[in-house]
């Protein structure tokens, strides 16, 4: 559903992409770890269009496969943004918005969908992340798990193919980790298609299909969970994961 070659992107002199290449399939959890500063989020923003990469391509099943090494069409930008939806570390729900507001702005507003339908749609995805009554709630009267399940609800009513998690636990006071990893693991059951970022790594053993260990800009390591997480081959995932576990 998605490929992704020869990614590349650098910040001024900093290198931070040194040539990715990543494949995920309809239904898989793809999770990136590695340690801080290898990468990960910067994958995750050009997979997005939030960050432009200096070369690569990066293909859509189905749509234009856009190749950052030439003159890129803002829409062909517009297209890879609309396949996917992002949920932030740090949740980045509008604080003057209501819970609903925040949900529907991007369908109503970016993709005209009609209104009637969007809140609707919404008022089911808020009940199935156990917020009903929420709507009308302002993002600080929540919790830092709820306002994350927010996120959450708030990329699906996107409609994406694909979900894209940057270290969406790594804010939350620990005995708020477990309803949002919750929350996550129920949609990669129901099939969707995502690429997280995390460095939950039981979370990753129990749901990912595949794990991605990135540093210093470059895969080091991918494979099975089982393989990655418990039996590495290199020695520099090996050092990682056994830091973490
Ligand atoms: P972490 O686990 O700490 O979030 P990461 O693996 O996600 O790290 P990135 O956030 O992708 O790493 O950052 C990789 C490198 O790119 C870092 O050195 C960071 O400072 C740099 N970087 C990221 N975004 C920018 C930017 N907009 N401008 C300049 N440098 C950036």
């Amino acid at each position: 559903m998605l490929t992704v070659s020869g990614l590349r992107k650098s910040f001024g002199g900093n290198q931070v992409l040194k040539s990715i290449d990543l494949a995920v399939d309809q239904g898989q959890v793809l999770t990136l770890i590695g340690p801080s500063g290898s990468g990960k989020t910067t994958v995750l923003r050009c997979l997005n269009g939030l960050e432009v990469p200096d070369a690569g391509t990066v293909a859509f099943r189905g749509g234009p496969t856009v190749d950052f090494g030439g003159q890129v069409k803002r829409r062909q930008l517009m297209a890879l943004r609309d396949r996917s939806a992002m949920v932030f570390q740090h949740y980045n729900l509008f604080p003057h918005m209501t819970v609903l507001q925040n949900i529907i702005e991007g369908p109503v507003q970016v993709q005209k969908r009609p209104k009637a339908e969007v809140v609707h749609e919404a008022e089911e995805l808020l009940a199935r992340m156990g917020l009903a009554g929420k709507r009308n709630d302002y993002p600080a009267q929540l919790s830092g798990g709820q306002q994350q399940r927010v996120g959450i609800v708030r990329a699906l009513a996107l409609r994406p193919s694909l979900l894209l998690f940057d270290e969406p636990t790594s804010a939350l006071d620990p005995e708020l980790v477990g309803e949002v990893l919750t929350a996550i693991k129920e949609l990669a059951e129901e099939g969707w298609t995502m690429v997280m970022v995390t460095h939950e790594l039981a979370f990753a053993r129990e749901v990912a299909s595949e794990v991605v260990f990135m540093d210093g800009g470059v895969v080091v390591e991918r494979g099975h969970p089982d393989v990655v997480l418990r039996n590495p081959r290199q020695e520099r995932t090996r050092q990682f994961v056994h830091r973490l576990l």
